[in-house]
């Protein structure tokens, strides 16, 4: 690749999701001098007269999201809860149990001295608000749909090739292609991965009467089915299932599936009236070996793809964005040693503690002991209410002396 042809940026982040056109928003903000490109293969998933719609990548589906305290108050601070708030939905109260067991939990808000648990949103709200807020930004471009085909490094930035045949050269690559990174391998991570040989159907439920404000997540013999409230009197189904069971249940016209999730679950949460749109989701563990490599580094899905039992994904992602911009702070090279080194210090632990416990959840629910479904409920409760904010360990262990909560 000749350096006379190609275009340079100081950043340029790989895959415009959920987790990669947040942190766009983040870095244009803290400093919106910074030349930033996005690459995102997919073209527009829906298109519209709306400007922010069309360059919406898949990411921003169907899919419902719950959101922990720590993380509403990172997008509160970033500028983007004021215009979300309305959209989501609080979670007051959470139910967790076993079918057929006695091992029952309930979590409330108030139990805990905080307004909501949490807050439940649909990710295309976060889509639109995004789209619109990163088309404003001049030092931003957009490769799409496009996608990288080689990674070149050089002591001082990392080269670029893209499929279109566009030319880049940046001081910082950022993989946040999801699980199924492309890039993440070209850049020589190695992943490993295992296959819970499960899927979840997801779907929005209609309830024939108020959800209150609660949420439910019920192990069953062939796995956990979350639901979590939604604005409006409906439900977001998370329904994991044995992947040769999903066929099955897509197949089903809608009040059949309804009748099936209903049978699955049971009437503690009412009396379900209708299902919307399903999509299926096959679930893996992938995780990589590094967090950084020379010039690059991983950033949600691509860094951790998890089972969505505990919610996690997304509100990791988050924490790996205030990571970010914690170990870029004012550095003058964004791609440097220090920074990318200060990046992973910041993650690795958080990161494996929520892998390790995420596992262990899938694994343990097959386990129809009394005592492993009492730990698991006990666990589950510790894992809801943890506050990554209120943990700055990894930040006084680099000696850095910076409080957590500048970005
Ligand atoms: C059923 C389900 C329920 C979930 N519930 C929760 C929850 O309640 N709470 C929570 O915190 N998390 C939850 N998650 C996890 C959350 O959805 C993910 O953590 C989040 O989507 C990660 O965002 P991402 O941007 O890293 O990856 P993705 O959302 O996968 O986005 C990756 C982007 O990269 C693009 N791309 C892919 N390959 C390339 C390429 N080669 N070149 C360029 N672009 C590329 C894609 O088109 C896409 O736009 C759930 C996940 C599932 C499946």
């Amino acid at each position: 690749m000749s350096a006379t042809n190609s275009q340079h940026f100081d950043i340029v982040i790989a895959g415009g999701g959920m987790a990669g056109s947040l942190l766009a928003w983040c870095l244009l903000r803290a400093r919106p001098a910074l030349r930033l490109a996005i690459i995102e293969k997919q073209t527009a998933a829906r298109q519209s007269a709306e400007p922010a719609q069309q360059i919406q990548p898949a990411s921003f589906d169907s899919r419902s999201i719950a959101l922990a305290a720590g993380s509403v108050s990172l997008l509160q601070r970033w500028g983007l809860w004021q215009s979300l708030a309305d959209k989501a939905c609080p979670l007051q109260q959470i139910w967790v149990s076993d079918k057929g067991h006695f091992g029952k939990t309930l979590l409330t808000a108030a139990e805990y001295q905080l307004s909501a648990l949490g807050q439940v949103l649909e990710v295309e709200h976060l889509g639109n608000l995004l789209g619109t807020k990163l088309l404003q930004q001049p030092n931003l471009q957009y490769f799409q749909p496009d996608t990288i085909s080689a990674v070149t490094p050089t002591i001082d930035a990392q080269q670029v090739q893209l499929s279109s045949g566009a030319e880049l050269t940046t001081r910082l690559l950022i993989i946040a292609e999801g699980g199924l990174s492309q890039s993440r391998q070209l850049a020589g991570f190695a992943v490993s991965s295992d296959d819970y040989q499960q899927s979840a159907i997801i779907a929005n439920l209609a309830l024939a009467q108020s959800h209150q404000h609660t949420a439910f997540e019920r192990f069953t013999e062939h796995g956990p089915i979350a639901l979590l409230p939604l604005t409006g009197q409906r439900y977001s189904l998370v329904w994991t299932v044995a992947r040769d069971d999903v066929a099955a249940l897509l197949a089903l016209d809608e009040s059949q599936f309804t009748a099936a999730v209903q049978q699955a679950f049971g009437y503690r949460a009412g009396i379900f009236t209708g299902a919307g749109q399903r999509a299926q989701y096959p679930l893996l563990l992938r995780r990589p070996d590094q967090v950084v490599r020379h010039r690059t580094a991983l950033l949600g899905n691509s860094l951790h793809n998890l089972h969505p039992i505990a919610g996690q994904g997304f509100n990791l992602a988050i924490r790996d964005i205030q990571a970010l911009l914690l170990a870029f702070d004012e550095a003058a090279d964004p791609g440097s040693y220090q920074v990318l080194r200060a990046y992973q210090q910041l993650r690795e632990q958080d990161i494996k503690r929520v892998i390790w416990f995420t596992d262990a959840l899938v694994r343990g629910f097959s386990n129809s002991s009394r005592m492993v479904a009492l730990a698991r409920n006990a666990g589950l409760a510790a894992m809801l209410l943890c506050d990554p904010l209120k943990r700055p360990l990894a930040m006084q262990a680099m000696g850095r002396g910076q409080p957590y909560a500048k970005y």
